[in-house]
């Protein structure tokens, strides 16, 4: 059994139902669909999907879609398509549509035009090429290359430096959510989030047009949105440490810091943190992982993170069920790991010692308790316990599918959807159901705390 929870992104080498399948067999609780790649019907069919093998299975599985956000694209080149950019050159981004050369290119955006200052930096190509801002001016931005590389048509750019003025929602986006809104997903991901406005924004938007009780997930990719990641936690839902794009606008050794920081101050605000990018990246092609994502998925649950979360490596992978199989075993080796030894940081809860859900927490491991066994209306009273992180299984029986799905996310917390065992509370049987015959549980009913035995 596993305590951190899997995220997986859904692609064309894993749509196939019996594949699909065979994942969440195998430890998948999340699946992540990817606007930024399919719209539409097209992903429409993949929730419906996912929706068909959790009934089949009779296993909760959250849908979190995920949405592309203000990503920042230069124009085209001329023939070539790609040109290279040598140090020390100069090289001009401007307000003329037509095809760019080595020395000038298309800016489409008018809010990054206006939102850039001297000294920024703009990097392209992961981060291979640099270009610094000398001038700004209403038509043109002229920069000097830092670092150098080829250049290639419409490809995206990170602003370190800038806080971009711009709306979190891009046209796109906009018909992208309106449509996933209709498929009521349990989540929806954000990118390039730089505050809490931002979240609000994508809340209100969401809360005018549906009542079905849609997550907001963060994406943390930008060093604004490090900076502010209190503020940006308390407005949002739950997080999602983007790798990819963060190690591309902050220097790359920052990263693991980052994301401990990231993971205790989610805690302390009750919400769930999500490990993402590159973490079986090798497995797109080989059957086995490095020994240092190994080391990567074991460290996002030492660190106890919700969930790890997986990229190409299913989406495009030669083999998504072995990644999901590979991710599982090692995830449940060191949870178990984790939990037997559990003298480190990670432990140290830093809510005040009187909060009620660090009580049930305490109660259960002073009375070593087998389970806490929670009636959840919603995801509320699961999530705190769950953010204590007690080193038992956290059974959440709730009547509503939504609440289950939603609950999929959260390190330690089994949800299950029985109208019933809710109706009775029935704690005993939905132990039992969970496969505990024996042992103390502490029952968790809205405000009421007691500990039984089972026998
Ligand atoms: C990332 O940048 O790490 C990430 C998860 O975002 P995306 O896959 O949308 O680039």
């Amino acid at each position: 059994m596993k305590f951190t929870k899997i995220t997986a992104s859904i692609g064309p080498n894993c749509e196939d139902k019996k594949i699909l399948t065979e994942m969440v067999r195998s430890g998948v609780n999340v699946c992540r669909l990817n606007f930024s790649h399919d719209t539409g019907d097209v992903q429409g069919v993949k929730i419906d999907m996912v929706r068909s093998i959790s009934k089949k299975l009779g296993t909760p599985v959250a849908v979190m879609i995920d949405i592309q956000g203000p990503k920042h694209r230069i124009g085209d080149f001329k023939t070539e398509n790609h040109y290279p950019l040598k140090i020390g050159q100069k090289f001009t981004l401007d307000t003329d549509e037509t095809p760019g050369d080595e020395h000038r290119v298309y800016l489409p955006d008018m809010d990054v035009m206006k939102s850039l200052s001297v000294g920024d930096r703009i990097l392209l190509n992961d981060g291979k090429i640099e270009l610094k801002v000398d001038a700004v001016f209403d038509d043109k931005i002229e920069t000097t290359v830092i670092r150098g590389d080829e250049i290639w048509s419409r490809r995206g750019f990170n602003l370190p430096d800038t806080d971009v003025d711009t709306d979190i929602l891009t046209d796109k986006d906009k018909k992208d959510l309106e449509y996933a809104i209709t498929k009521n997903p349990d989540f929806v991901a954000l990118s390039f989030v730089q505050c809490a406005e931002d979240v609000a924004n994508v809340r209100d938007f969401i809360m005018t047009r549906t009542s079905h009780p849609i997550k907001i997930i963060a994406k943390i990719e930008r060093p604004n949105a490090v900076k502010r990641i209190t503020d940006i936690a308390t407005a949002a839902d739950g997080i999602m440490i983007a790798r990819g794009d963060l190690a591309v606008e902050v220097p790359f050794e920052q990263v693991p810091a980052i994301s401990r920081h990231i993971i205790r101050e989610c805690r302390k605000l009750n919400r769930p943190v999500i490990m993402a990018t590159q973490m079986l990246s090798s497995m797109v092609h080989s059957e086995f992982p490095t020994r240092a994502e190994i080391s990567d998925v074991a460290n996002a649950a030492y660190l106890r993170a919700d969930s790890t979360m997986t990229s190409e490596e299913t989406t495009i992978g030669d083999n998504p069920v072995n990644v999901i199989e590979t991710m599982n075993k090692i995830l449940a080796y060191s949870d178990k790991d984790t939990i037997e030894n559990p003298y480190d940081w990670s432990r140290i809860d830093n809510v005040p010692e009187n909060d009620w859900s660090r009580s049930v927490s305490s109660m259960a491991h002073l009375n070593k308790a087998v389970a806490i066994v929670v009636f959840a209306r919603d995801t509320d009273i699961a999530t705190q316990i769950s953010c204590r992180r007690p080193d038992i299984p956290i059974i959440a029986v709730c009547d509503e599918d939504v609440t289950a799905n939603q609950l999929c996310l959260l390190r330690g917390v089994f949800p299950i959807c029985d109208k019933y065992l809710f109706g009775q509370r029935d704690a005993f049987n939905s132990a039992r159901q969970f496969g505990i015959g024996v042992g103390k549980l502490v029952i968790v009913d809205d405000d009421k705390i007691s500990l039984r035995t089972l026998e």
